[in-house]
């Protein structure tokens, strides 16, 4: 099949390369010339493990190209897939201007029949919008299909190779066979291609991120009312994880959910309730407790120092962690991906830059993210160890895998005082006490 895959991000240059892995001729195409030239030459403007690889070799048998000539990349292609972002607009609506560009600029350029998907996480209506836009500007046939993304940043190659389930939102049957014909070879251990109408396939995306993120929210007030009572979130999650009902996933207490999607698929969610005048009041609250949670690190470390030196107030003292070095491990919104976008180590940096501390950081993928938001405010490290050279505390805020197992021997020689604050709940705290370090984790009692 011909395709063409208009945004080459996150999504669409996994999604792109997966079709052409499968025998499909495809053309990503993006605006953004600086990224395409890069693809041309074989360099990645992400990092997701595998694939590279699978750029190279789908490239080097010609069944994946890269452009920014968007006419001739439609003109050549049965199925134009748009993958482009939708980020958070006003007053947490999603914001469509991408996608309804990149529409108009498909629609100009159509030549004859087409079949327009949405990969992009769209609000409920999207399709018929776009079906409107295009209808009034060509006289050529199509159809629109909503084809919502569930792949994980980190495991995209993975998710998108065996995706638990691909939804598909037509209405033409015809056009239901030929997306059954593209996605079967993805689903041959059995994964279901569920049909359903646009809106319910773009409703499905939505209820699906809202769900898990209502799972790390509520584990996140569990964990901190674990903290008041003296019981340890730890064995709380193990046990009811247990629960077949429950299931072990998405129930890591932590600092808050990040990353391009939950966050704005929340407020788009949320947004949308408000314009049928129905507001998510559960939802909502998911989103307020995880605003929450991202401060909760900052006020423990303020707790810390205080306790230390006997302030009363520590949050009235808008430079109390003057003085103070922090080394931060992961920078990245979740392991295996050096996406930064709505990561909670942002807040907590920001929030100990005003506080007056400095920061020595290290990611092992998103270094470069970070010197695009921080600049000169933050120094960069080498590697982990180097972070905590004369800082006085480590704070690890992503549990990428090398941070697991440390030498903790290494380390506190490394730190000024051997102190850890641990937003992931990485390391014993048993551990952690014999070998002597001050520990502070979520929802776990203080070693005793
Ligand atoms: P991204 O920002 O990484 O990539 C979007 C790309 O679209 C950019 O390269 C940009 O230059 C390009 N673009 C913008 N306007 C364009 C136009 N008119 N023509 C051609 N290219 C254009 O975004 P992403 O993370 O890949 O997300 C894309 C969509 O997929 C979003 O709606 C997102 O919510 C959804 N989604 C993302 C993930 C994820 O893990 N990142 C998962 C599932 C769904």
């Amino acid at each position: 099949m011909k395709i063409c895959v208009v945004g080459t991000g996150y999504v669409g240059l996994v999604a792109g390369t997966c079709f052409a892995e499968t025998g499909n001729d495809v053309i990503c195409m993006d605006v953004d010339e600086e990224k395409i030239d890069g693809l041309k030459q074989g360099k990645l403007p992400i990092y997701e493990p595998g694939l590279q690889e699978l750029i190279r070799r789908n490239v080097q048998e010609e069944r994946l190209r890269f452009t920014t000539d968007l006419s001739g990349a439609v003109q050549e292609s049965l199925i134009v897939s748009i993958a482009v972002g939708t980020p958070q607009g006003d007053g947490g609506s999603s914001d469509l201007s991408y996608v309804m560009e990149a529409v108009r600029a498909i629609a100009k350029a159509m030549n004859d029949y087409k079949i327009i998907v949405t990969k992009s996480t769209v609000p409920v209506g999207t399709a018929d919008k776009i079906a409107q836009e295009i209808s009034s500007l060509t006289t050529c046939e199509f159809d629109v299909v909503a084809n919502p993304e569930f792949l994980k940043a980190g495991a995209a190659v993975e998710d998108f190779m065996k995706p638990d389930r691909v939804v598909i939102g037509a209405t033409n049957t015809r056009v239901v066979e030929i997306m059954q014909d593209l996605y079967a070879p993805f689903t041959r251990t059995g994964a279901p291609i569920l049909v359903m109408d646009p809106r319910s396939a773009e409703m499905t995306k939505y209820a699906a991120n809202a769900m898990l993120a209502s799972r790390i929210s509520f584990m996140n007030e569990i964990a901190n009312l674990c903290e008041r009572t003296g019981a340890n979130v730890n064995f709380v999650r193990q046990a009811i994880a247990k629960d077949r009902r429950i299931g072990a996933s998405f129930l890591f207490p932590g600092l808050g959910y990040g990353g391009s999607c939950f966050p704005k698929d929340v407020q788009a969610l949320i947004h949308l309730a408000h314009e049928h005048d129905y507001p998510l009041k559960l939802i909502q609250a998911v989103e307020e407790v995880n605003e929450l949670q991202k401060r909760v690190m900052i006020h423990k470390i303020l707790n810390f120092y205080s306790s230390e030196t006997g302030d009363r107030k520590p949050d009235d003292d808008h430079s109390s962690l003057k003085g103070k070095t922090f080394a931060v491990w992961g920078l990245a919104f979740k392991p295996q991906t050096d996406d930064m976008r709505e990561a909670p180590s942002r807040v907590v940096i920001e929030q100990l830059l005003a506080l007056g501390a400095k920061i020595q950081a290290f990611d092992p993928e998103a270094m470069k993210e970070a010197r695009k938001i921080f600049g000169d405010k933050i120094t960069y490290a080498k590697n982990n160890y180097e972070a905590l050279k004369g800082a006085d505390a480590l704070i690890l805020v992503t549990e990428w895998n090398e941070f697991r197992n440390p030498d903790f021997k290494k380390m506190k020689a490394l730190l000024k005082d051997p102190v850890i604050f641990d937003g992931r709940n990485q390391y014993s705290r048993r551990e952690m006490r014999e070998l002597g370090f001050d520990y502070v984790g979520i929802g776990r009692p203080s070693p005793a």
